[in-house]
């Protein structure tokens, strides 16, 4: 196999470092990024303007799908709602708890998940989300669940968000990571589970870039086995 149809798919809980760790293995390796969950916060951005709530999943999967939703190339990559950038307005606590809530519904997943599979089929990607490795890409060349203890998260995710201005107390994230995370693990479809096959990773006292590294290395293996 070429490094350039590699498909490498990440899972885990909330601030465990997806993003970070996938935007630069795209980086490194030449591949594209999907940031899976911002297709939901997204979604989330369009329901809320639409007047609907967290019940309103079935509604909001008809909005989905007249809404078209994309990634500019470039970086950093911008994420696009009906061709307006929403890259800012989908990163607040608000959107994240509606998109979590809304992401728990079949209706919904359906609709975005079969969009995220056009997206790998052409090969070459890093994506990740919650169901990345389980559900989107199970086939994926190389699997990986991140994770953390929930301070170390709460409290990257709250460092994260004082970067860009916002200030909520560590305490309000803390309680937000939490609440999405049981959401995430104990939801009917596409639960968040380890997928068989999977490296778990660990992350606590490992920067972003140790853990790049262990994931390249996973992935040097996948192309030398073809
Ligand atoms: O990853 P991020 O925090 O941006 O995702 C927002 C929410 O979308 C998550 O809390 C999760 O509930 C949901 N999500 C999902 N499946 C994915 C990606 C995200 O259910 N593949």
């Amino acid at each position: 196999m070429k490094p350039s149809e590699l498909v490498i798919a990440i899972d885990g809980p909330a601030g465990a470092g997806k993003s970070t760790v996938a935007k630069a293995l795209a980086r490194d390796l030449g591949l594209r990024f999907l940031d899976t969950g911002a297709m939901y916060r997204a979604l989330a951005v369009k329901a809320k303007r639409a007047g609907l709530g967290p019940e309103d999943g079935v509604a909001a999967a008809v909005l989905g799908q007249q809404t078209e939703i994309g990634f500019s190339a470039g970086e950093p990559q911008r994420v696009l709602l009906d061709g307006e950038d929403v890259t800012d307005a989908i990163r607040t606590l608000e959107i994240g708890e509606l998109a979590s809530a809304l992401s728990a519904f079949s209706e919904i997943r359906r609709v975005l998940v079969a969009r995220q599979q056009v997206i790998v089929a052409a090969g070459g990607v890093v994506l990740e989300g919650r169901d990345a490795t389980t559900v989107i890409a199970p086939h994926a060349h190389v699997k990986v669940y991140l994770t953390a203890s929930l301070e170390e998260r709460a409290r990257r995710r709250h460092v994260e968000m004082a970067a860009k201005g916002q200030a909520p107390a560590y305490g309000e994230v803390r309680q937000e990571v939490e609440r999405r995370d049981h959401r995430d693990i104990t939801r009917q479809d596409s639960p968040l589970s380890v997928a068989e096959g999977a490296t778990v990773v660990e992350t606590g006292g490992l920067s972003a870039e140790e853990v790049v590294n262990a994931i390249r290395l996973l992935a040097d293996v996948a192309v030398r086995a073809g």
